[in-house]
This record gives C-alpha cells, structure tokens and sequence, in this order.
C-alpha cells in the first residue's frame, strides 16, 4: 500500500471512530506541483489526502490556531521531521500538549518520500536525534563558507543589500510554527519598537530581531525561505544562528518535548506586558 493510501485509510480510521476530531494534511493546490493545507472533518473527506514530495510546508503552525486543542480533543497532523521537531518546541513552551497531537509522519529523499513509524511525538526521538550531526547540503554549506569568508565589511554590505529588498510583507513571521505570538512587537506602535518602512534601518531591525527571536527554535523547515516574495536568504541566517547555537550550547532545537528552551523562557503566566 503506497504511503498516500496508507494515510487516507488511517485519517478515516481515525475521524470515523471519534480518536481524533480532525487531521491537518495537504491537497490539491492551484498548480499540479503545489500543494495546500488540507483541514479534514469526515471520514469521506480522507481521499482527499495527498502526500508526496510537493508537501513541502511545515503544517505544525495550524496547531496553536486560538481555540483549536481547548477542548483536549485529538488532532492529528501530516509532518517531516522538521515539523516534529516545532512541535517539541511548541510543547517545551507550553503552547500544546503533545499528547493531544497524532502525528502521520513522512519524510522526503529527493523526490521519494516514505513513512516514519510512529503517532506521539516521542516516537521520533531517535529519528531526531540522528539530524543533529547531519550536515548542510553541499549547495548550502557552499553559500554558508561564502558568507563566512567575507570580511566583516562586506558581509555587512552583502546583508544589507538583501535587506534592502524587504517590504515588510511579513509573510516570513506568518509562515513560520514559531512565530505564534498574538501580537508581534513590529505591531505594536506606542512605543514602535521596529519601523514599519522599508528602509535600511528598519529593514535590518526585523530581520535581525526575527533572526536573534529564532535562534535556538528555528527548525530549518525553510518556510520563511520560500515565503519571501523577494527571495531574501533567510534560510542562510537561521542555517547560520543554528550553527552558533549548537556550536554554543550544544543545542539542537526540538529534540524533545521536554527539551530546555536556550535563549528565551516562556511561561503559561507570561504577561506578555513587554510589548505593551
Ligand atoms: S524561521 Fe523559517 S525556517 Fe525557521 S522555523 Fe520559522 S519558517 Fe521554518
Ligand atoms: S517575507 Fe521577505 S519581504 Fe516579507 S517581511 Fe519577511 S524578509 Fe521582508
């Protein structure tokens, strides 16, 4: 049984005895090679389900939509590995429960894609674990050594010629599991924290707080990447804050749903009135 039926007569198992009250996948997009989130009710609806090497986007975001896991009813959710891994960093910060969560997990080789056994999240540990030693592709790695062997003046230059592309669309913040804050601080106006124009200073201020926000919880999924209409290297900063971090503390986002967060702590109580 080929994967994508595998996970259609699973999601219809699942929603048809009562296990979970939804499962997030993807389906048809508006061009054969794309591919959209898919939010499923009914048995019936199940093959409806696509997977194959086109799911390329993170769908752990969805979880912490306002209200969705209130009810502790089971949701389950399409996910590579890299989406496990928001999903651990979603539970260490107190966003879910990971048990809530029923995980139809894939991975991609090139074009080939295959099923990883498992449902909970920890399931995945090992499977986790084993990326990261992985290093980056040669294509990545070629464009990370290019930066690094630049000199502080022309890596400065080089970024902000990038940022200077920005147009403050924001689509990177939307796009990505770890930006689930109800309200960013470049909303907020009294005091703007961040500019809103497009320009240089403005420009570097997002993309800098969005990179230091990240470091130790980007998962590299590469949304943000994709998403941006102006196609700004932004896998490149995350690749390289991933790299300090765990060069630093020996830390590798989302092992683990009990994982200690890095850089930042983020509570049930938290107030939130830092960016009042
Ligand atoms: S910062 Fe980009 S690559 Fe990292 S988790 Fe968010 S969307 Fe994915
Ligand atoms: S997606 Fe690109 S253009 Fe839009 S705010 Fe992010 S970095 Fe700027």
């Amino acid at each position: 049984m080929s994967i994508q039926e595998q996970y259609r007569k699973k999601a219809a198992e699942l929603l048809s005895s009562g296990d979970v009250k939804l499962v997030i996948g993807y389906g048809a997009g508006t061009n054969p090679d794309r591919r959209r989130p898919l939010f499923i009710r009914s048995a019936e609806a199940a093959s409806n389900l696509l997977i194959d090497a086109d799911c390329d986007a993170n769908l752990s975001g969805y979880l912490v939509n306002e209200g969705l896991l209130s009810d502790k009813k089971k949701v389950g959710i399409f996910l590579a590995p890299e989406g496990i891994r928001s999903v651990n960093i979603l539970a260490s910060e107190s966003q879910l429960d990971p048990d809530q969560i029923v995980i139809f997990g894939f991975e991609r080789d090139g074009r080939s894609i295959a099923a990883l056994e498992g449902s909970n999240v920890r399931d995945y540990t090992d499977r986790i674990a084993t990326l990261k030693s992985m290093p980056p592709d040669a294509e990545e790695q070629a464009r990370i050594d290019m930066i690094e062997n630049m000199s502080a003046e022309e890596r400065f230059a080089f970024w902000q010629a990038e940022f200077s592309k920005c147009i403050k669309c924001y689509a990177c913040r939307q796009v990505c599991p770890m930006c689930y804050c109800k309200r960013c601080i470049v909303d907020n106006n009294q005091p703007q924290w961040v500019h809103t124009s497009s320009h240089t200073l403005g420009n570097f201020e997002w993309n800098l707080v969005r990179a230091f926000h990240l470091s130790g919880r980007c998962v590299e999924c590469g949304g943000c990447d994709r998403a941006c209409p102006v196609n700004i290297p932004l896998r490149l900063i995350n690749r390289k804050m991933a790299a300090e971090v765990l060069d630093a503390f020996d830390h590798f986002s989302g092992m683990s749903p009990d994982q200690e967060t890095v850089l930042a702590n983020f509570r049930k109580d938290d107030p939130e009135t830092f960016i009042l």
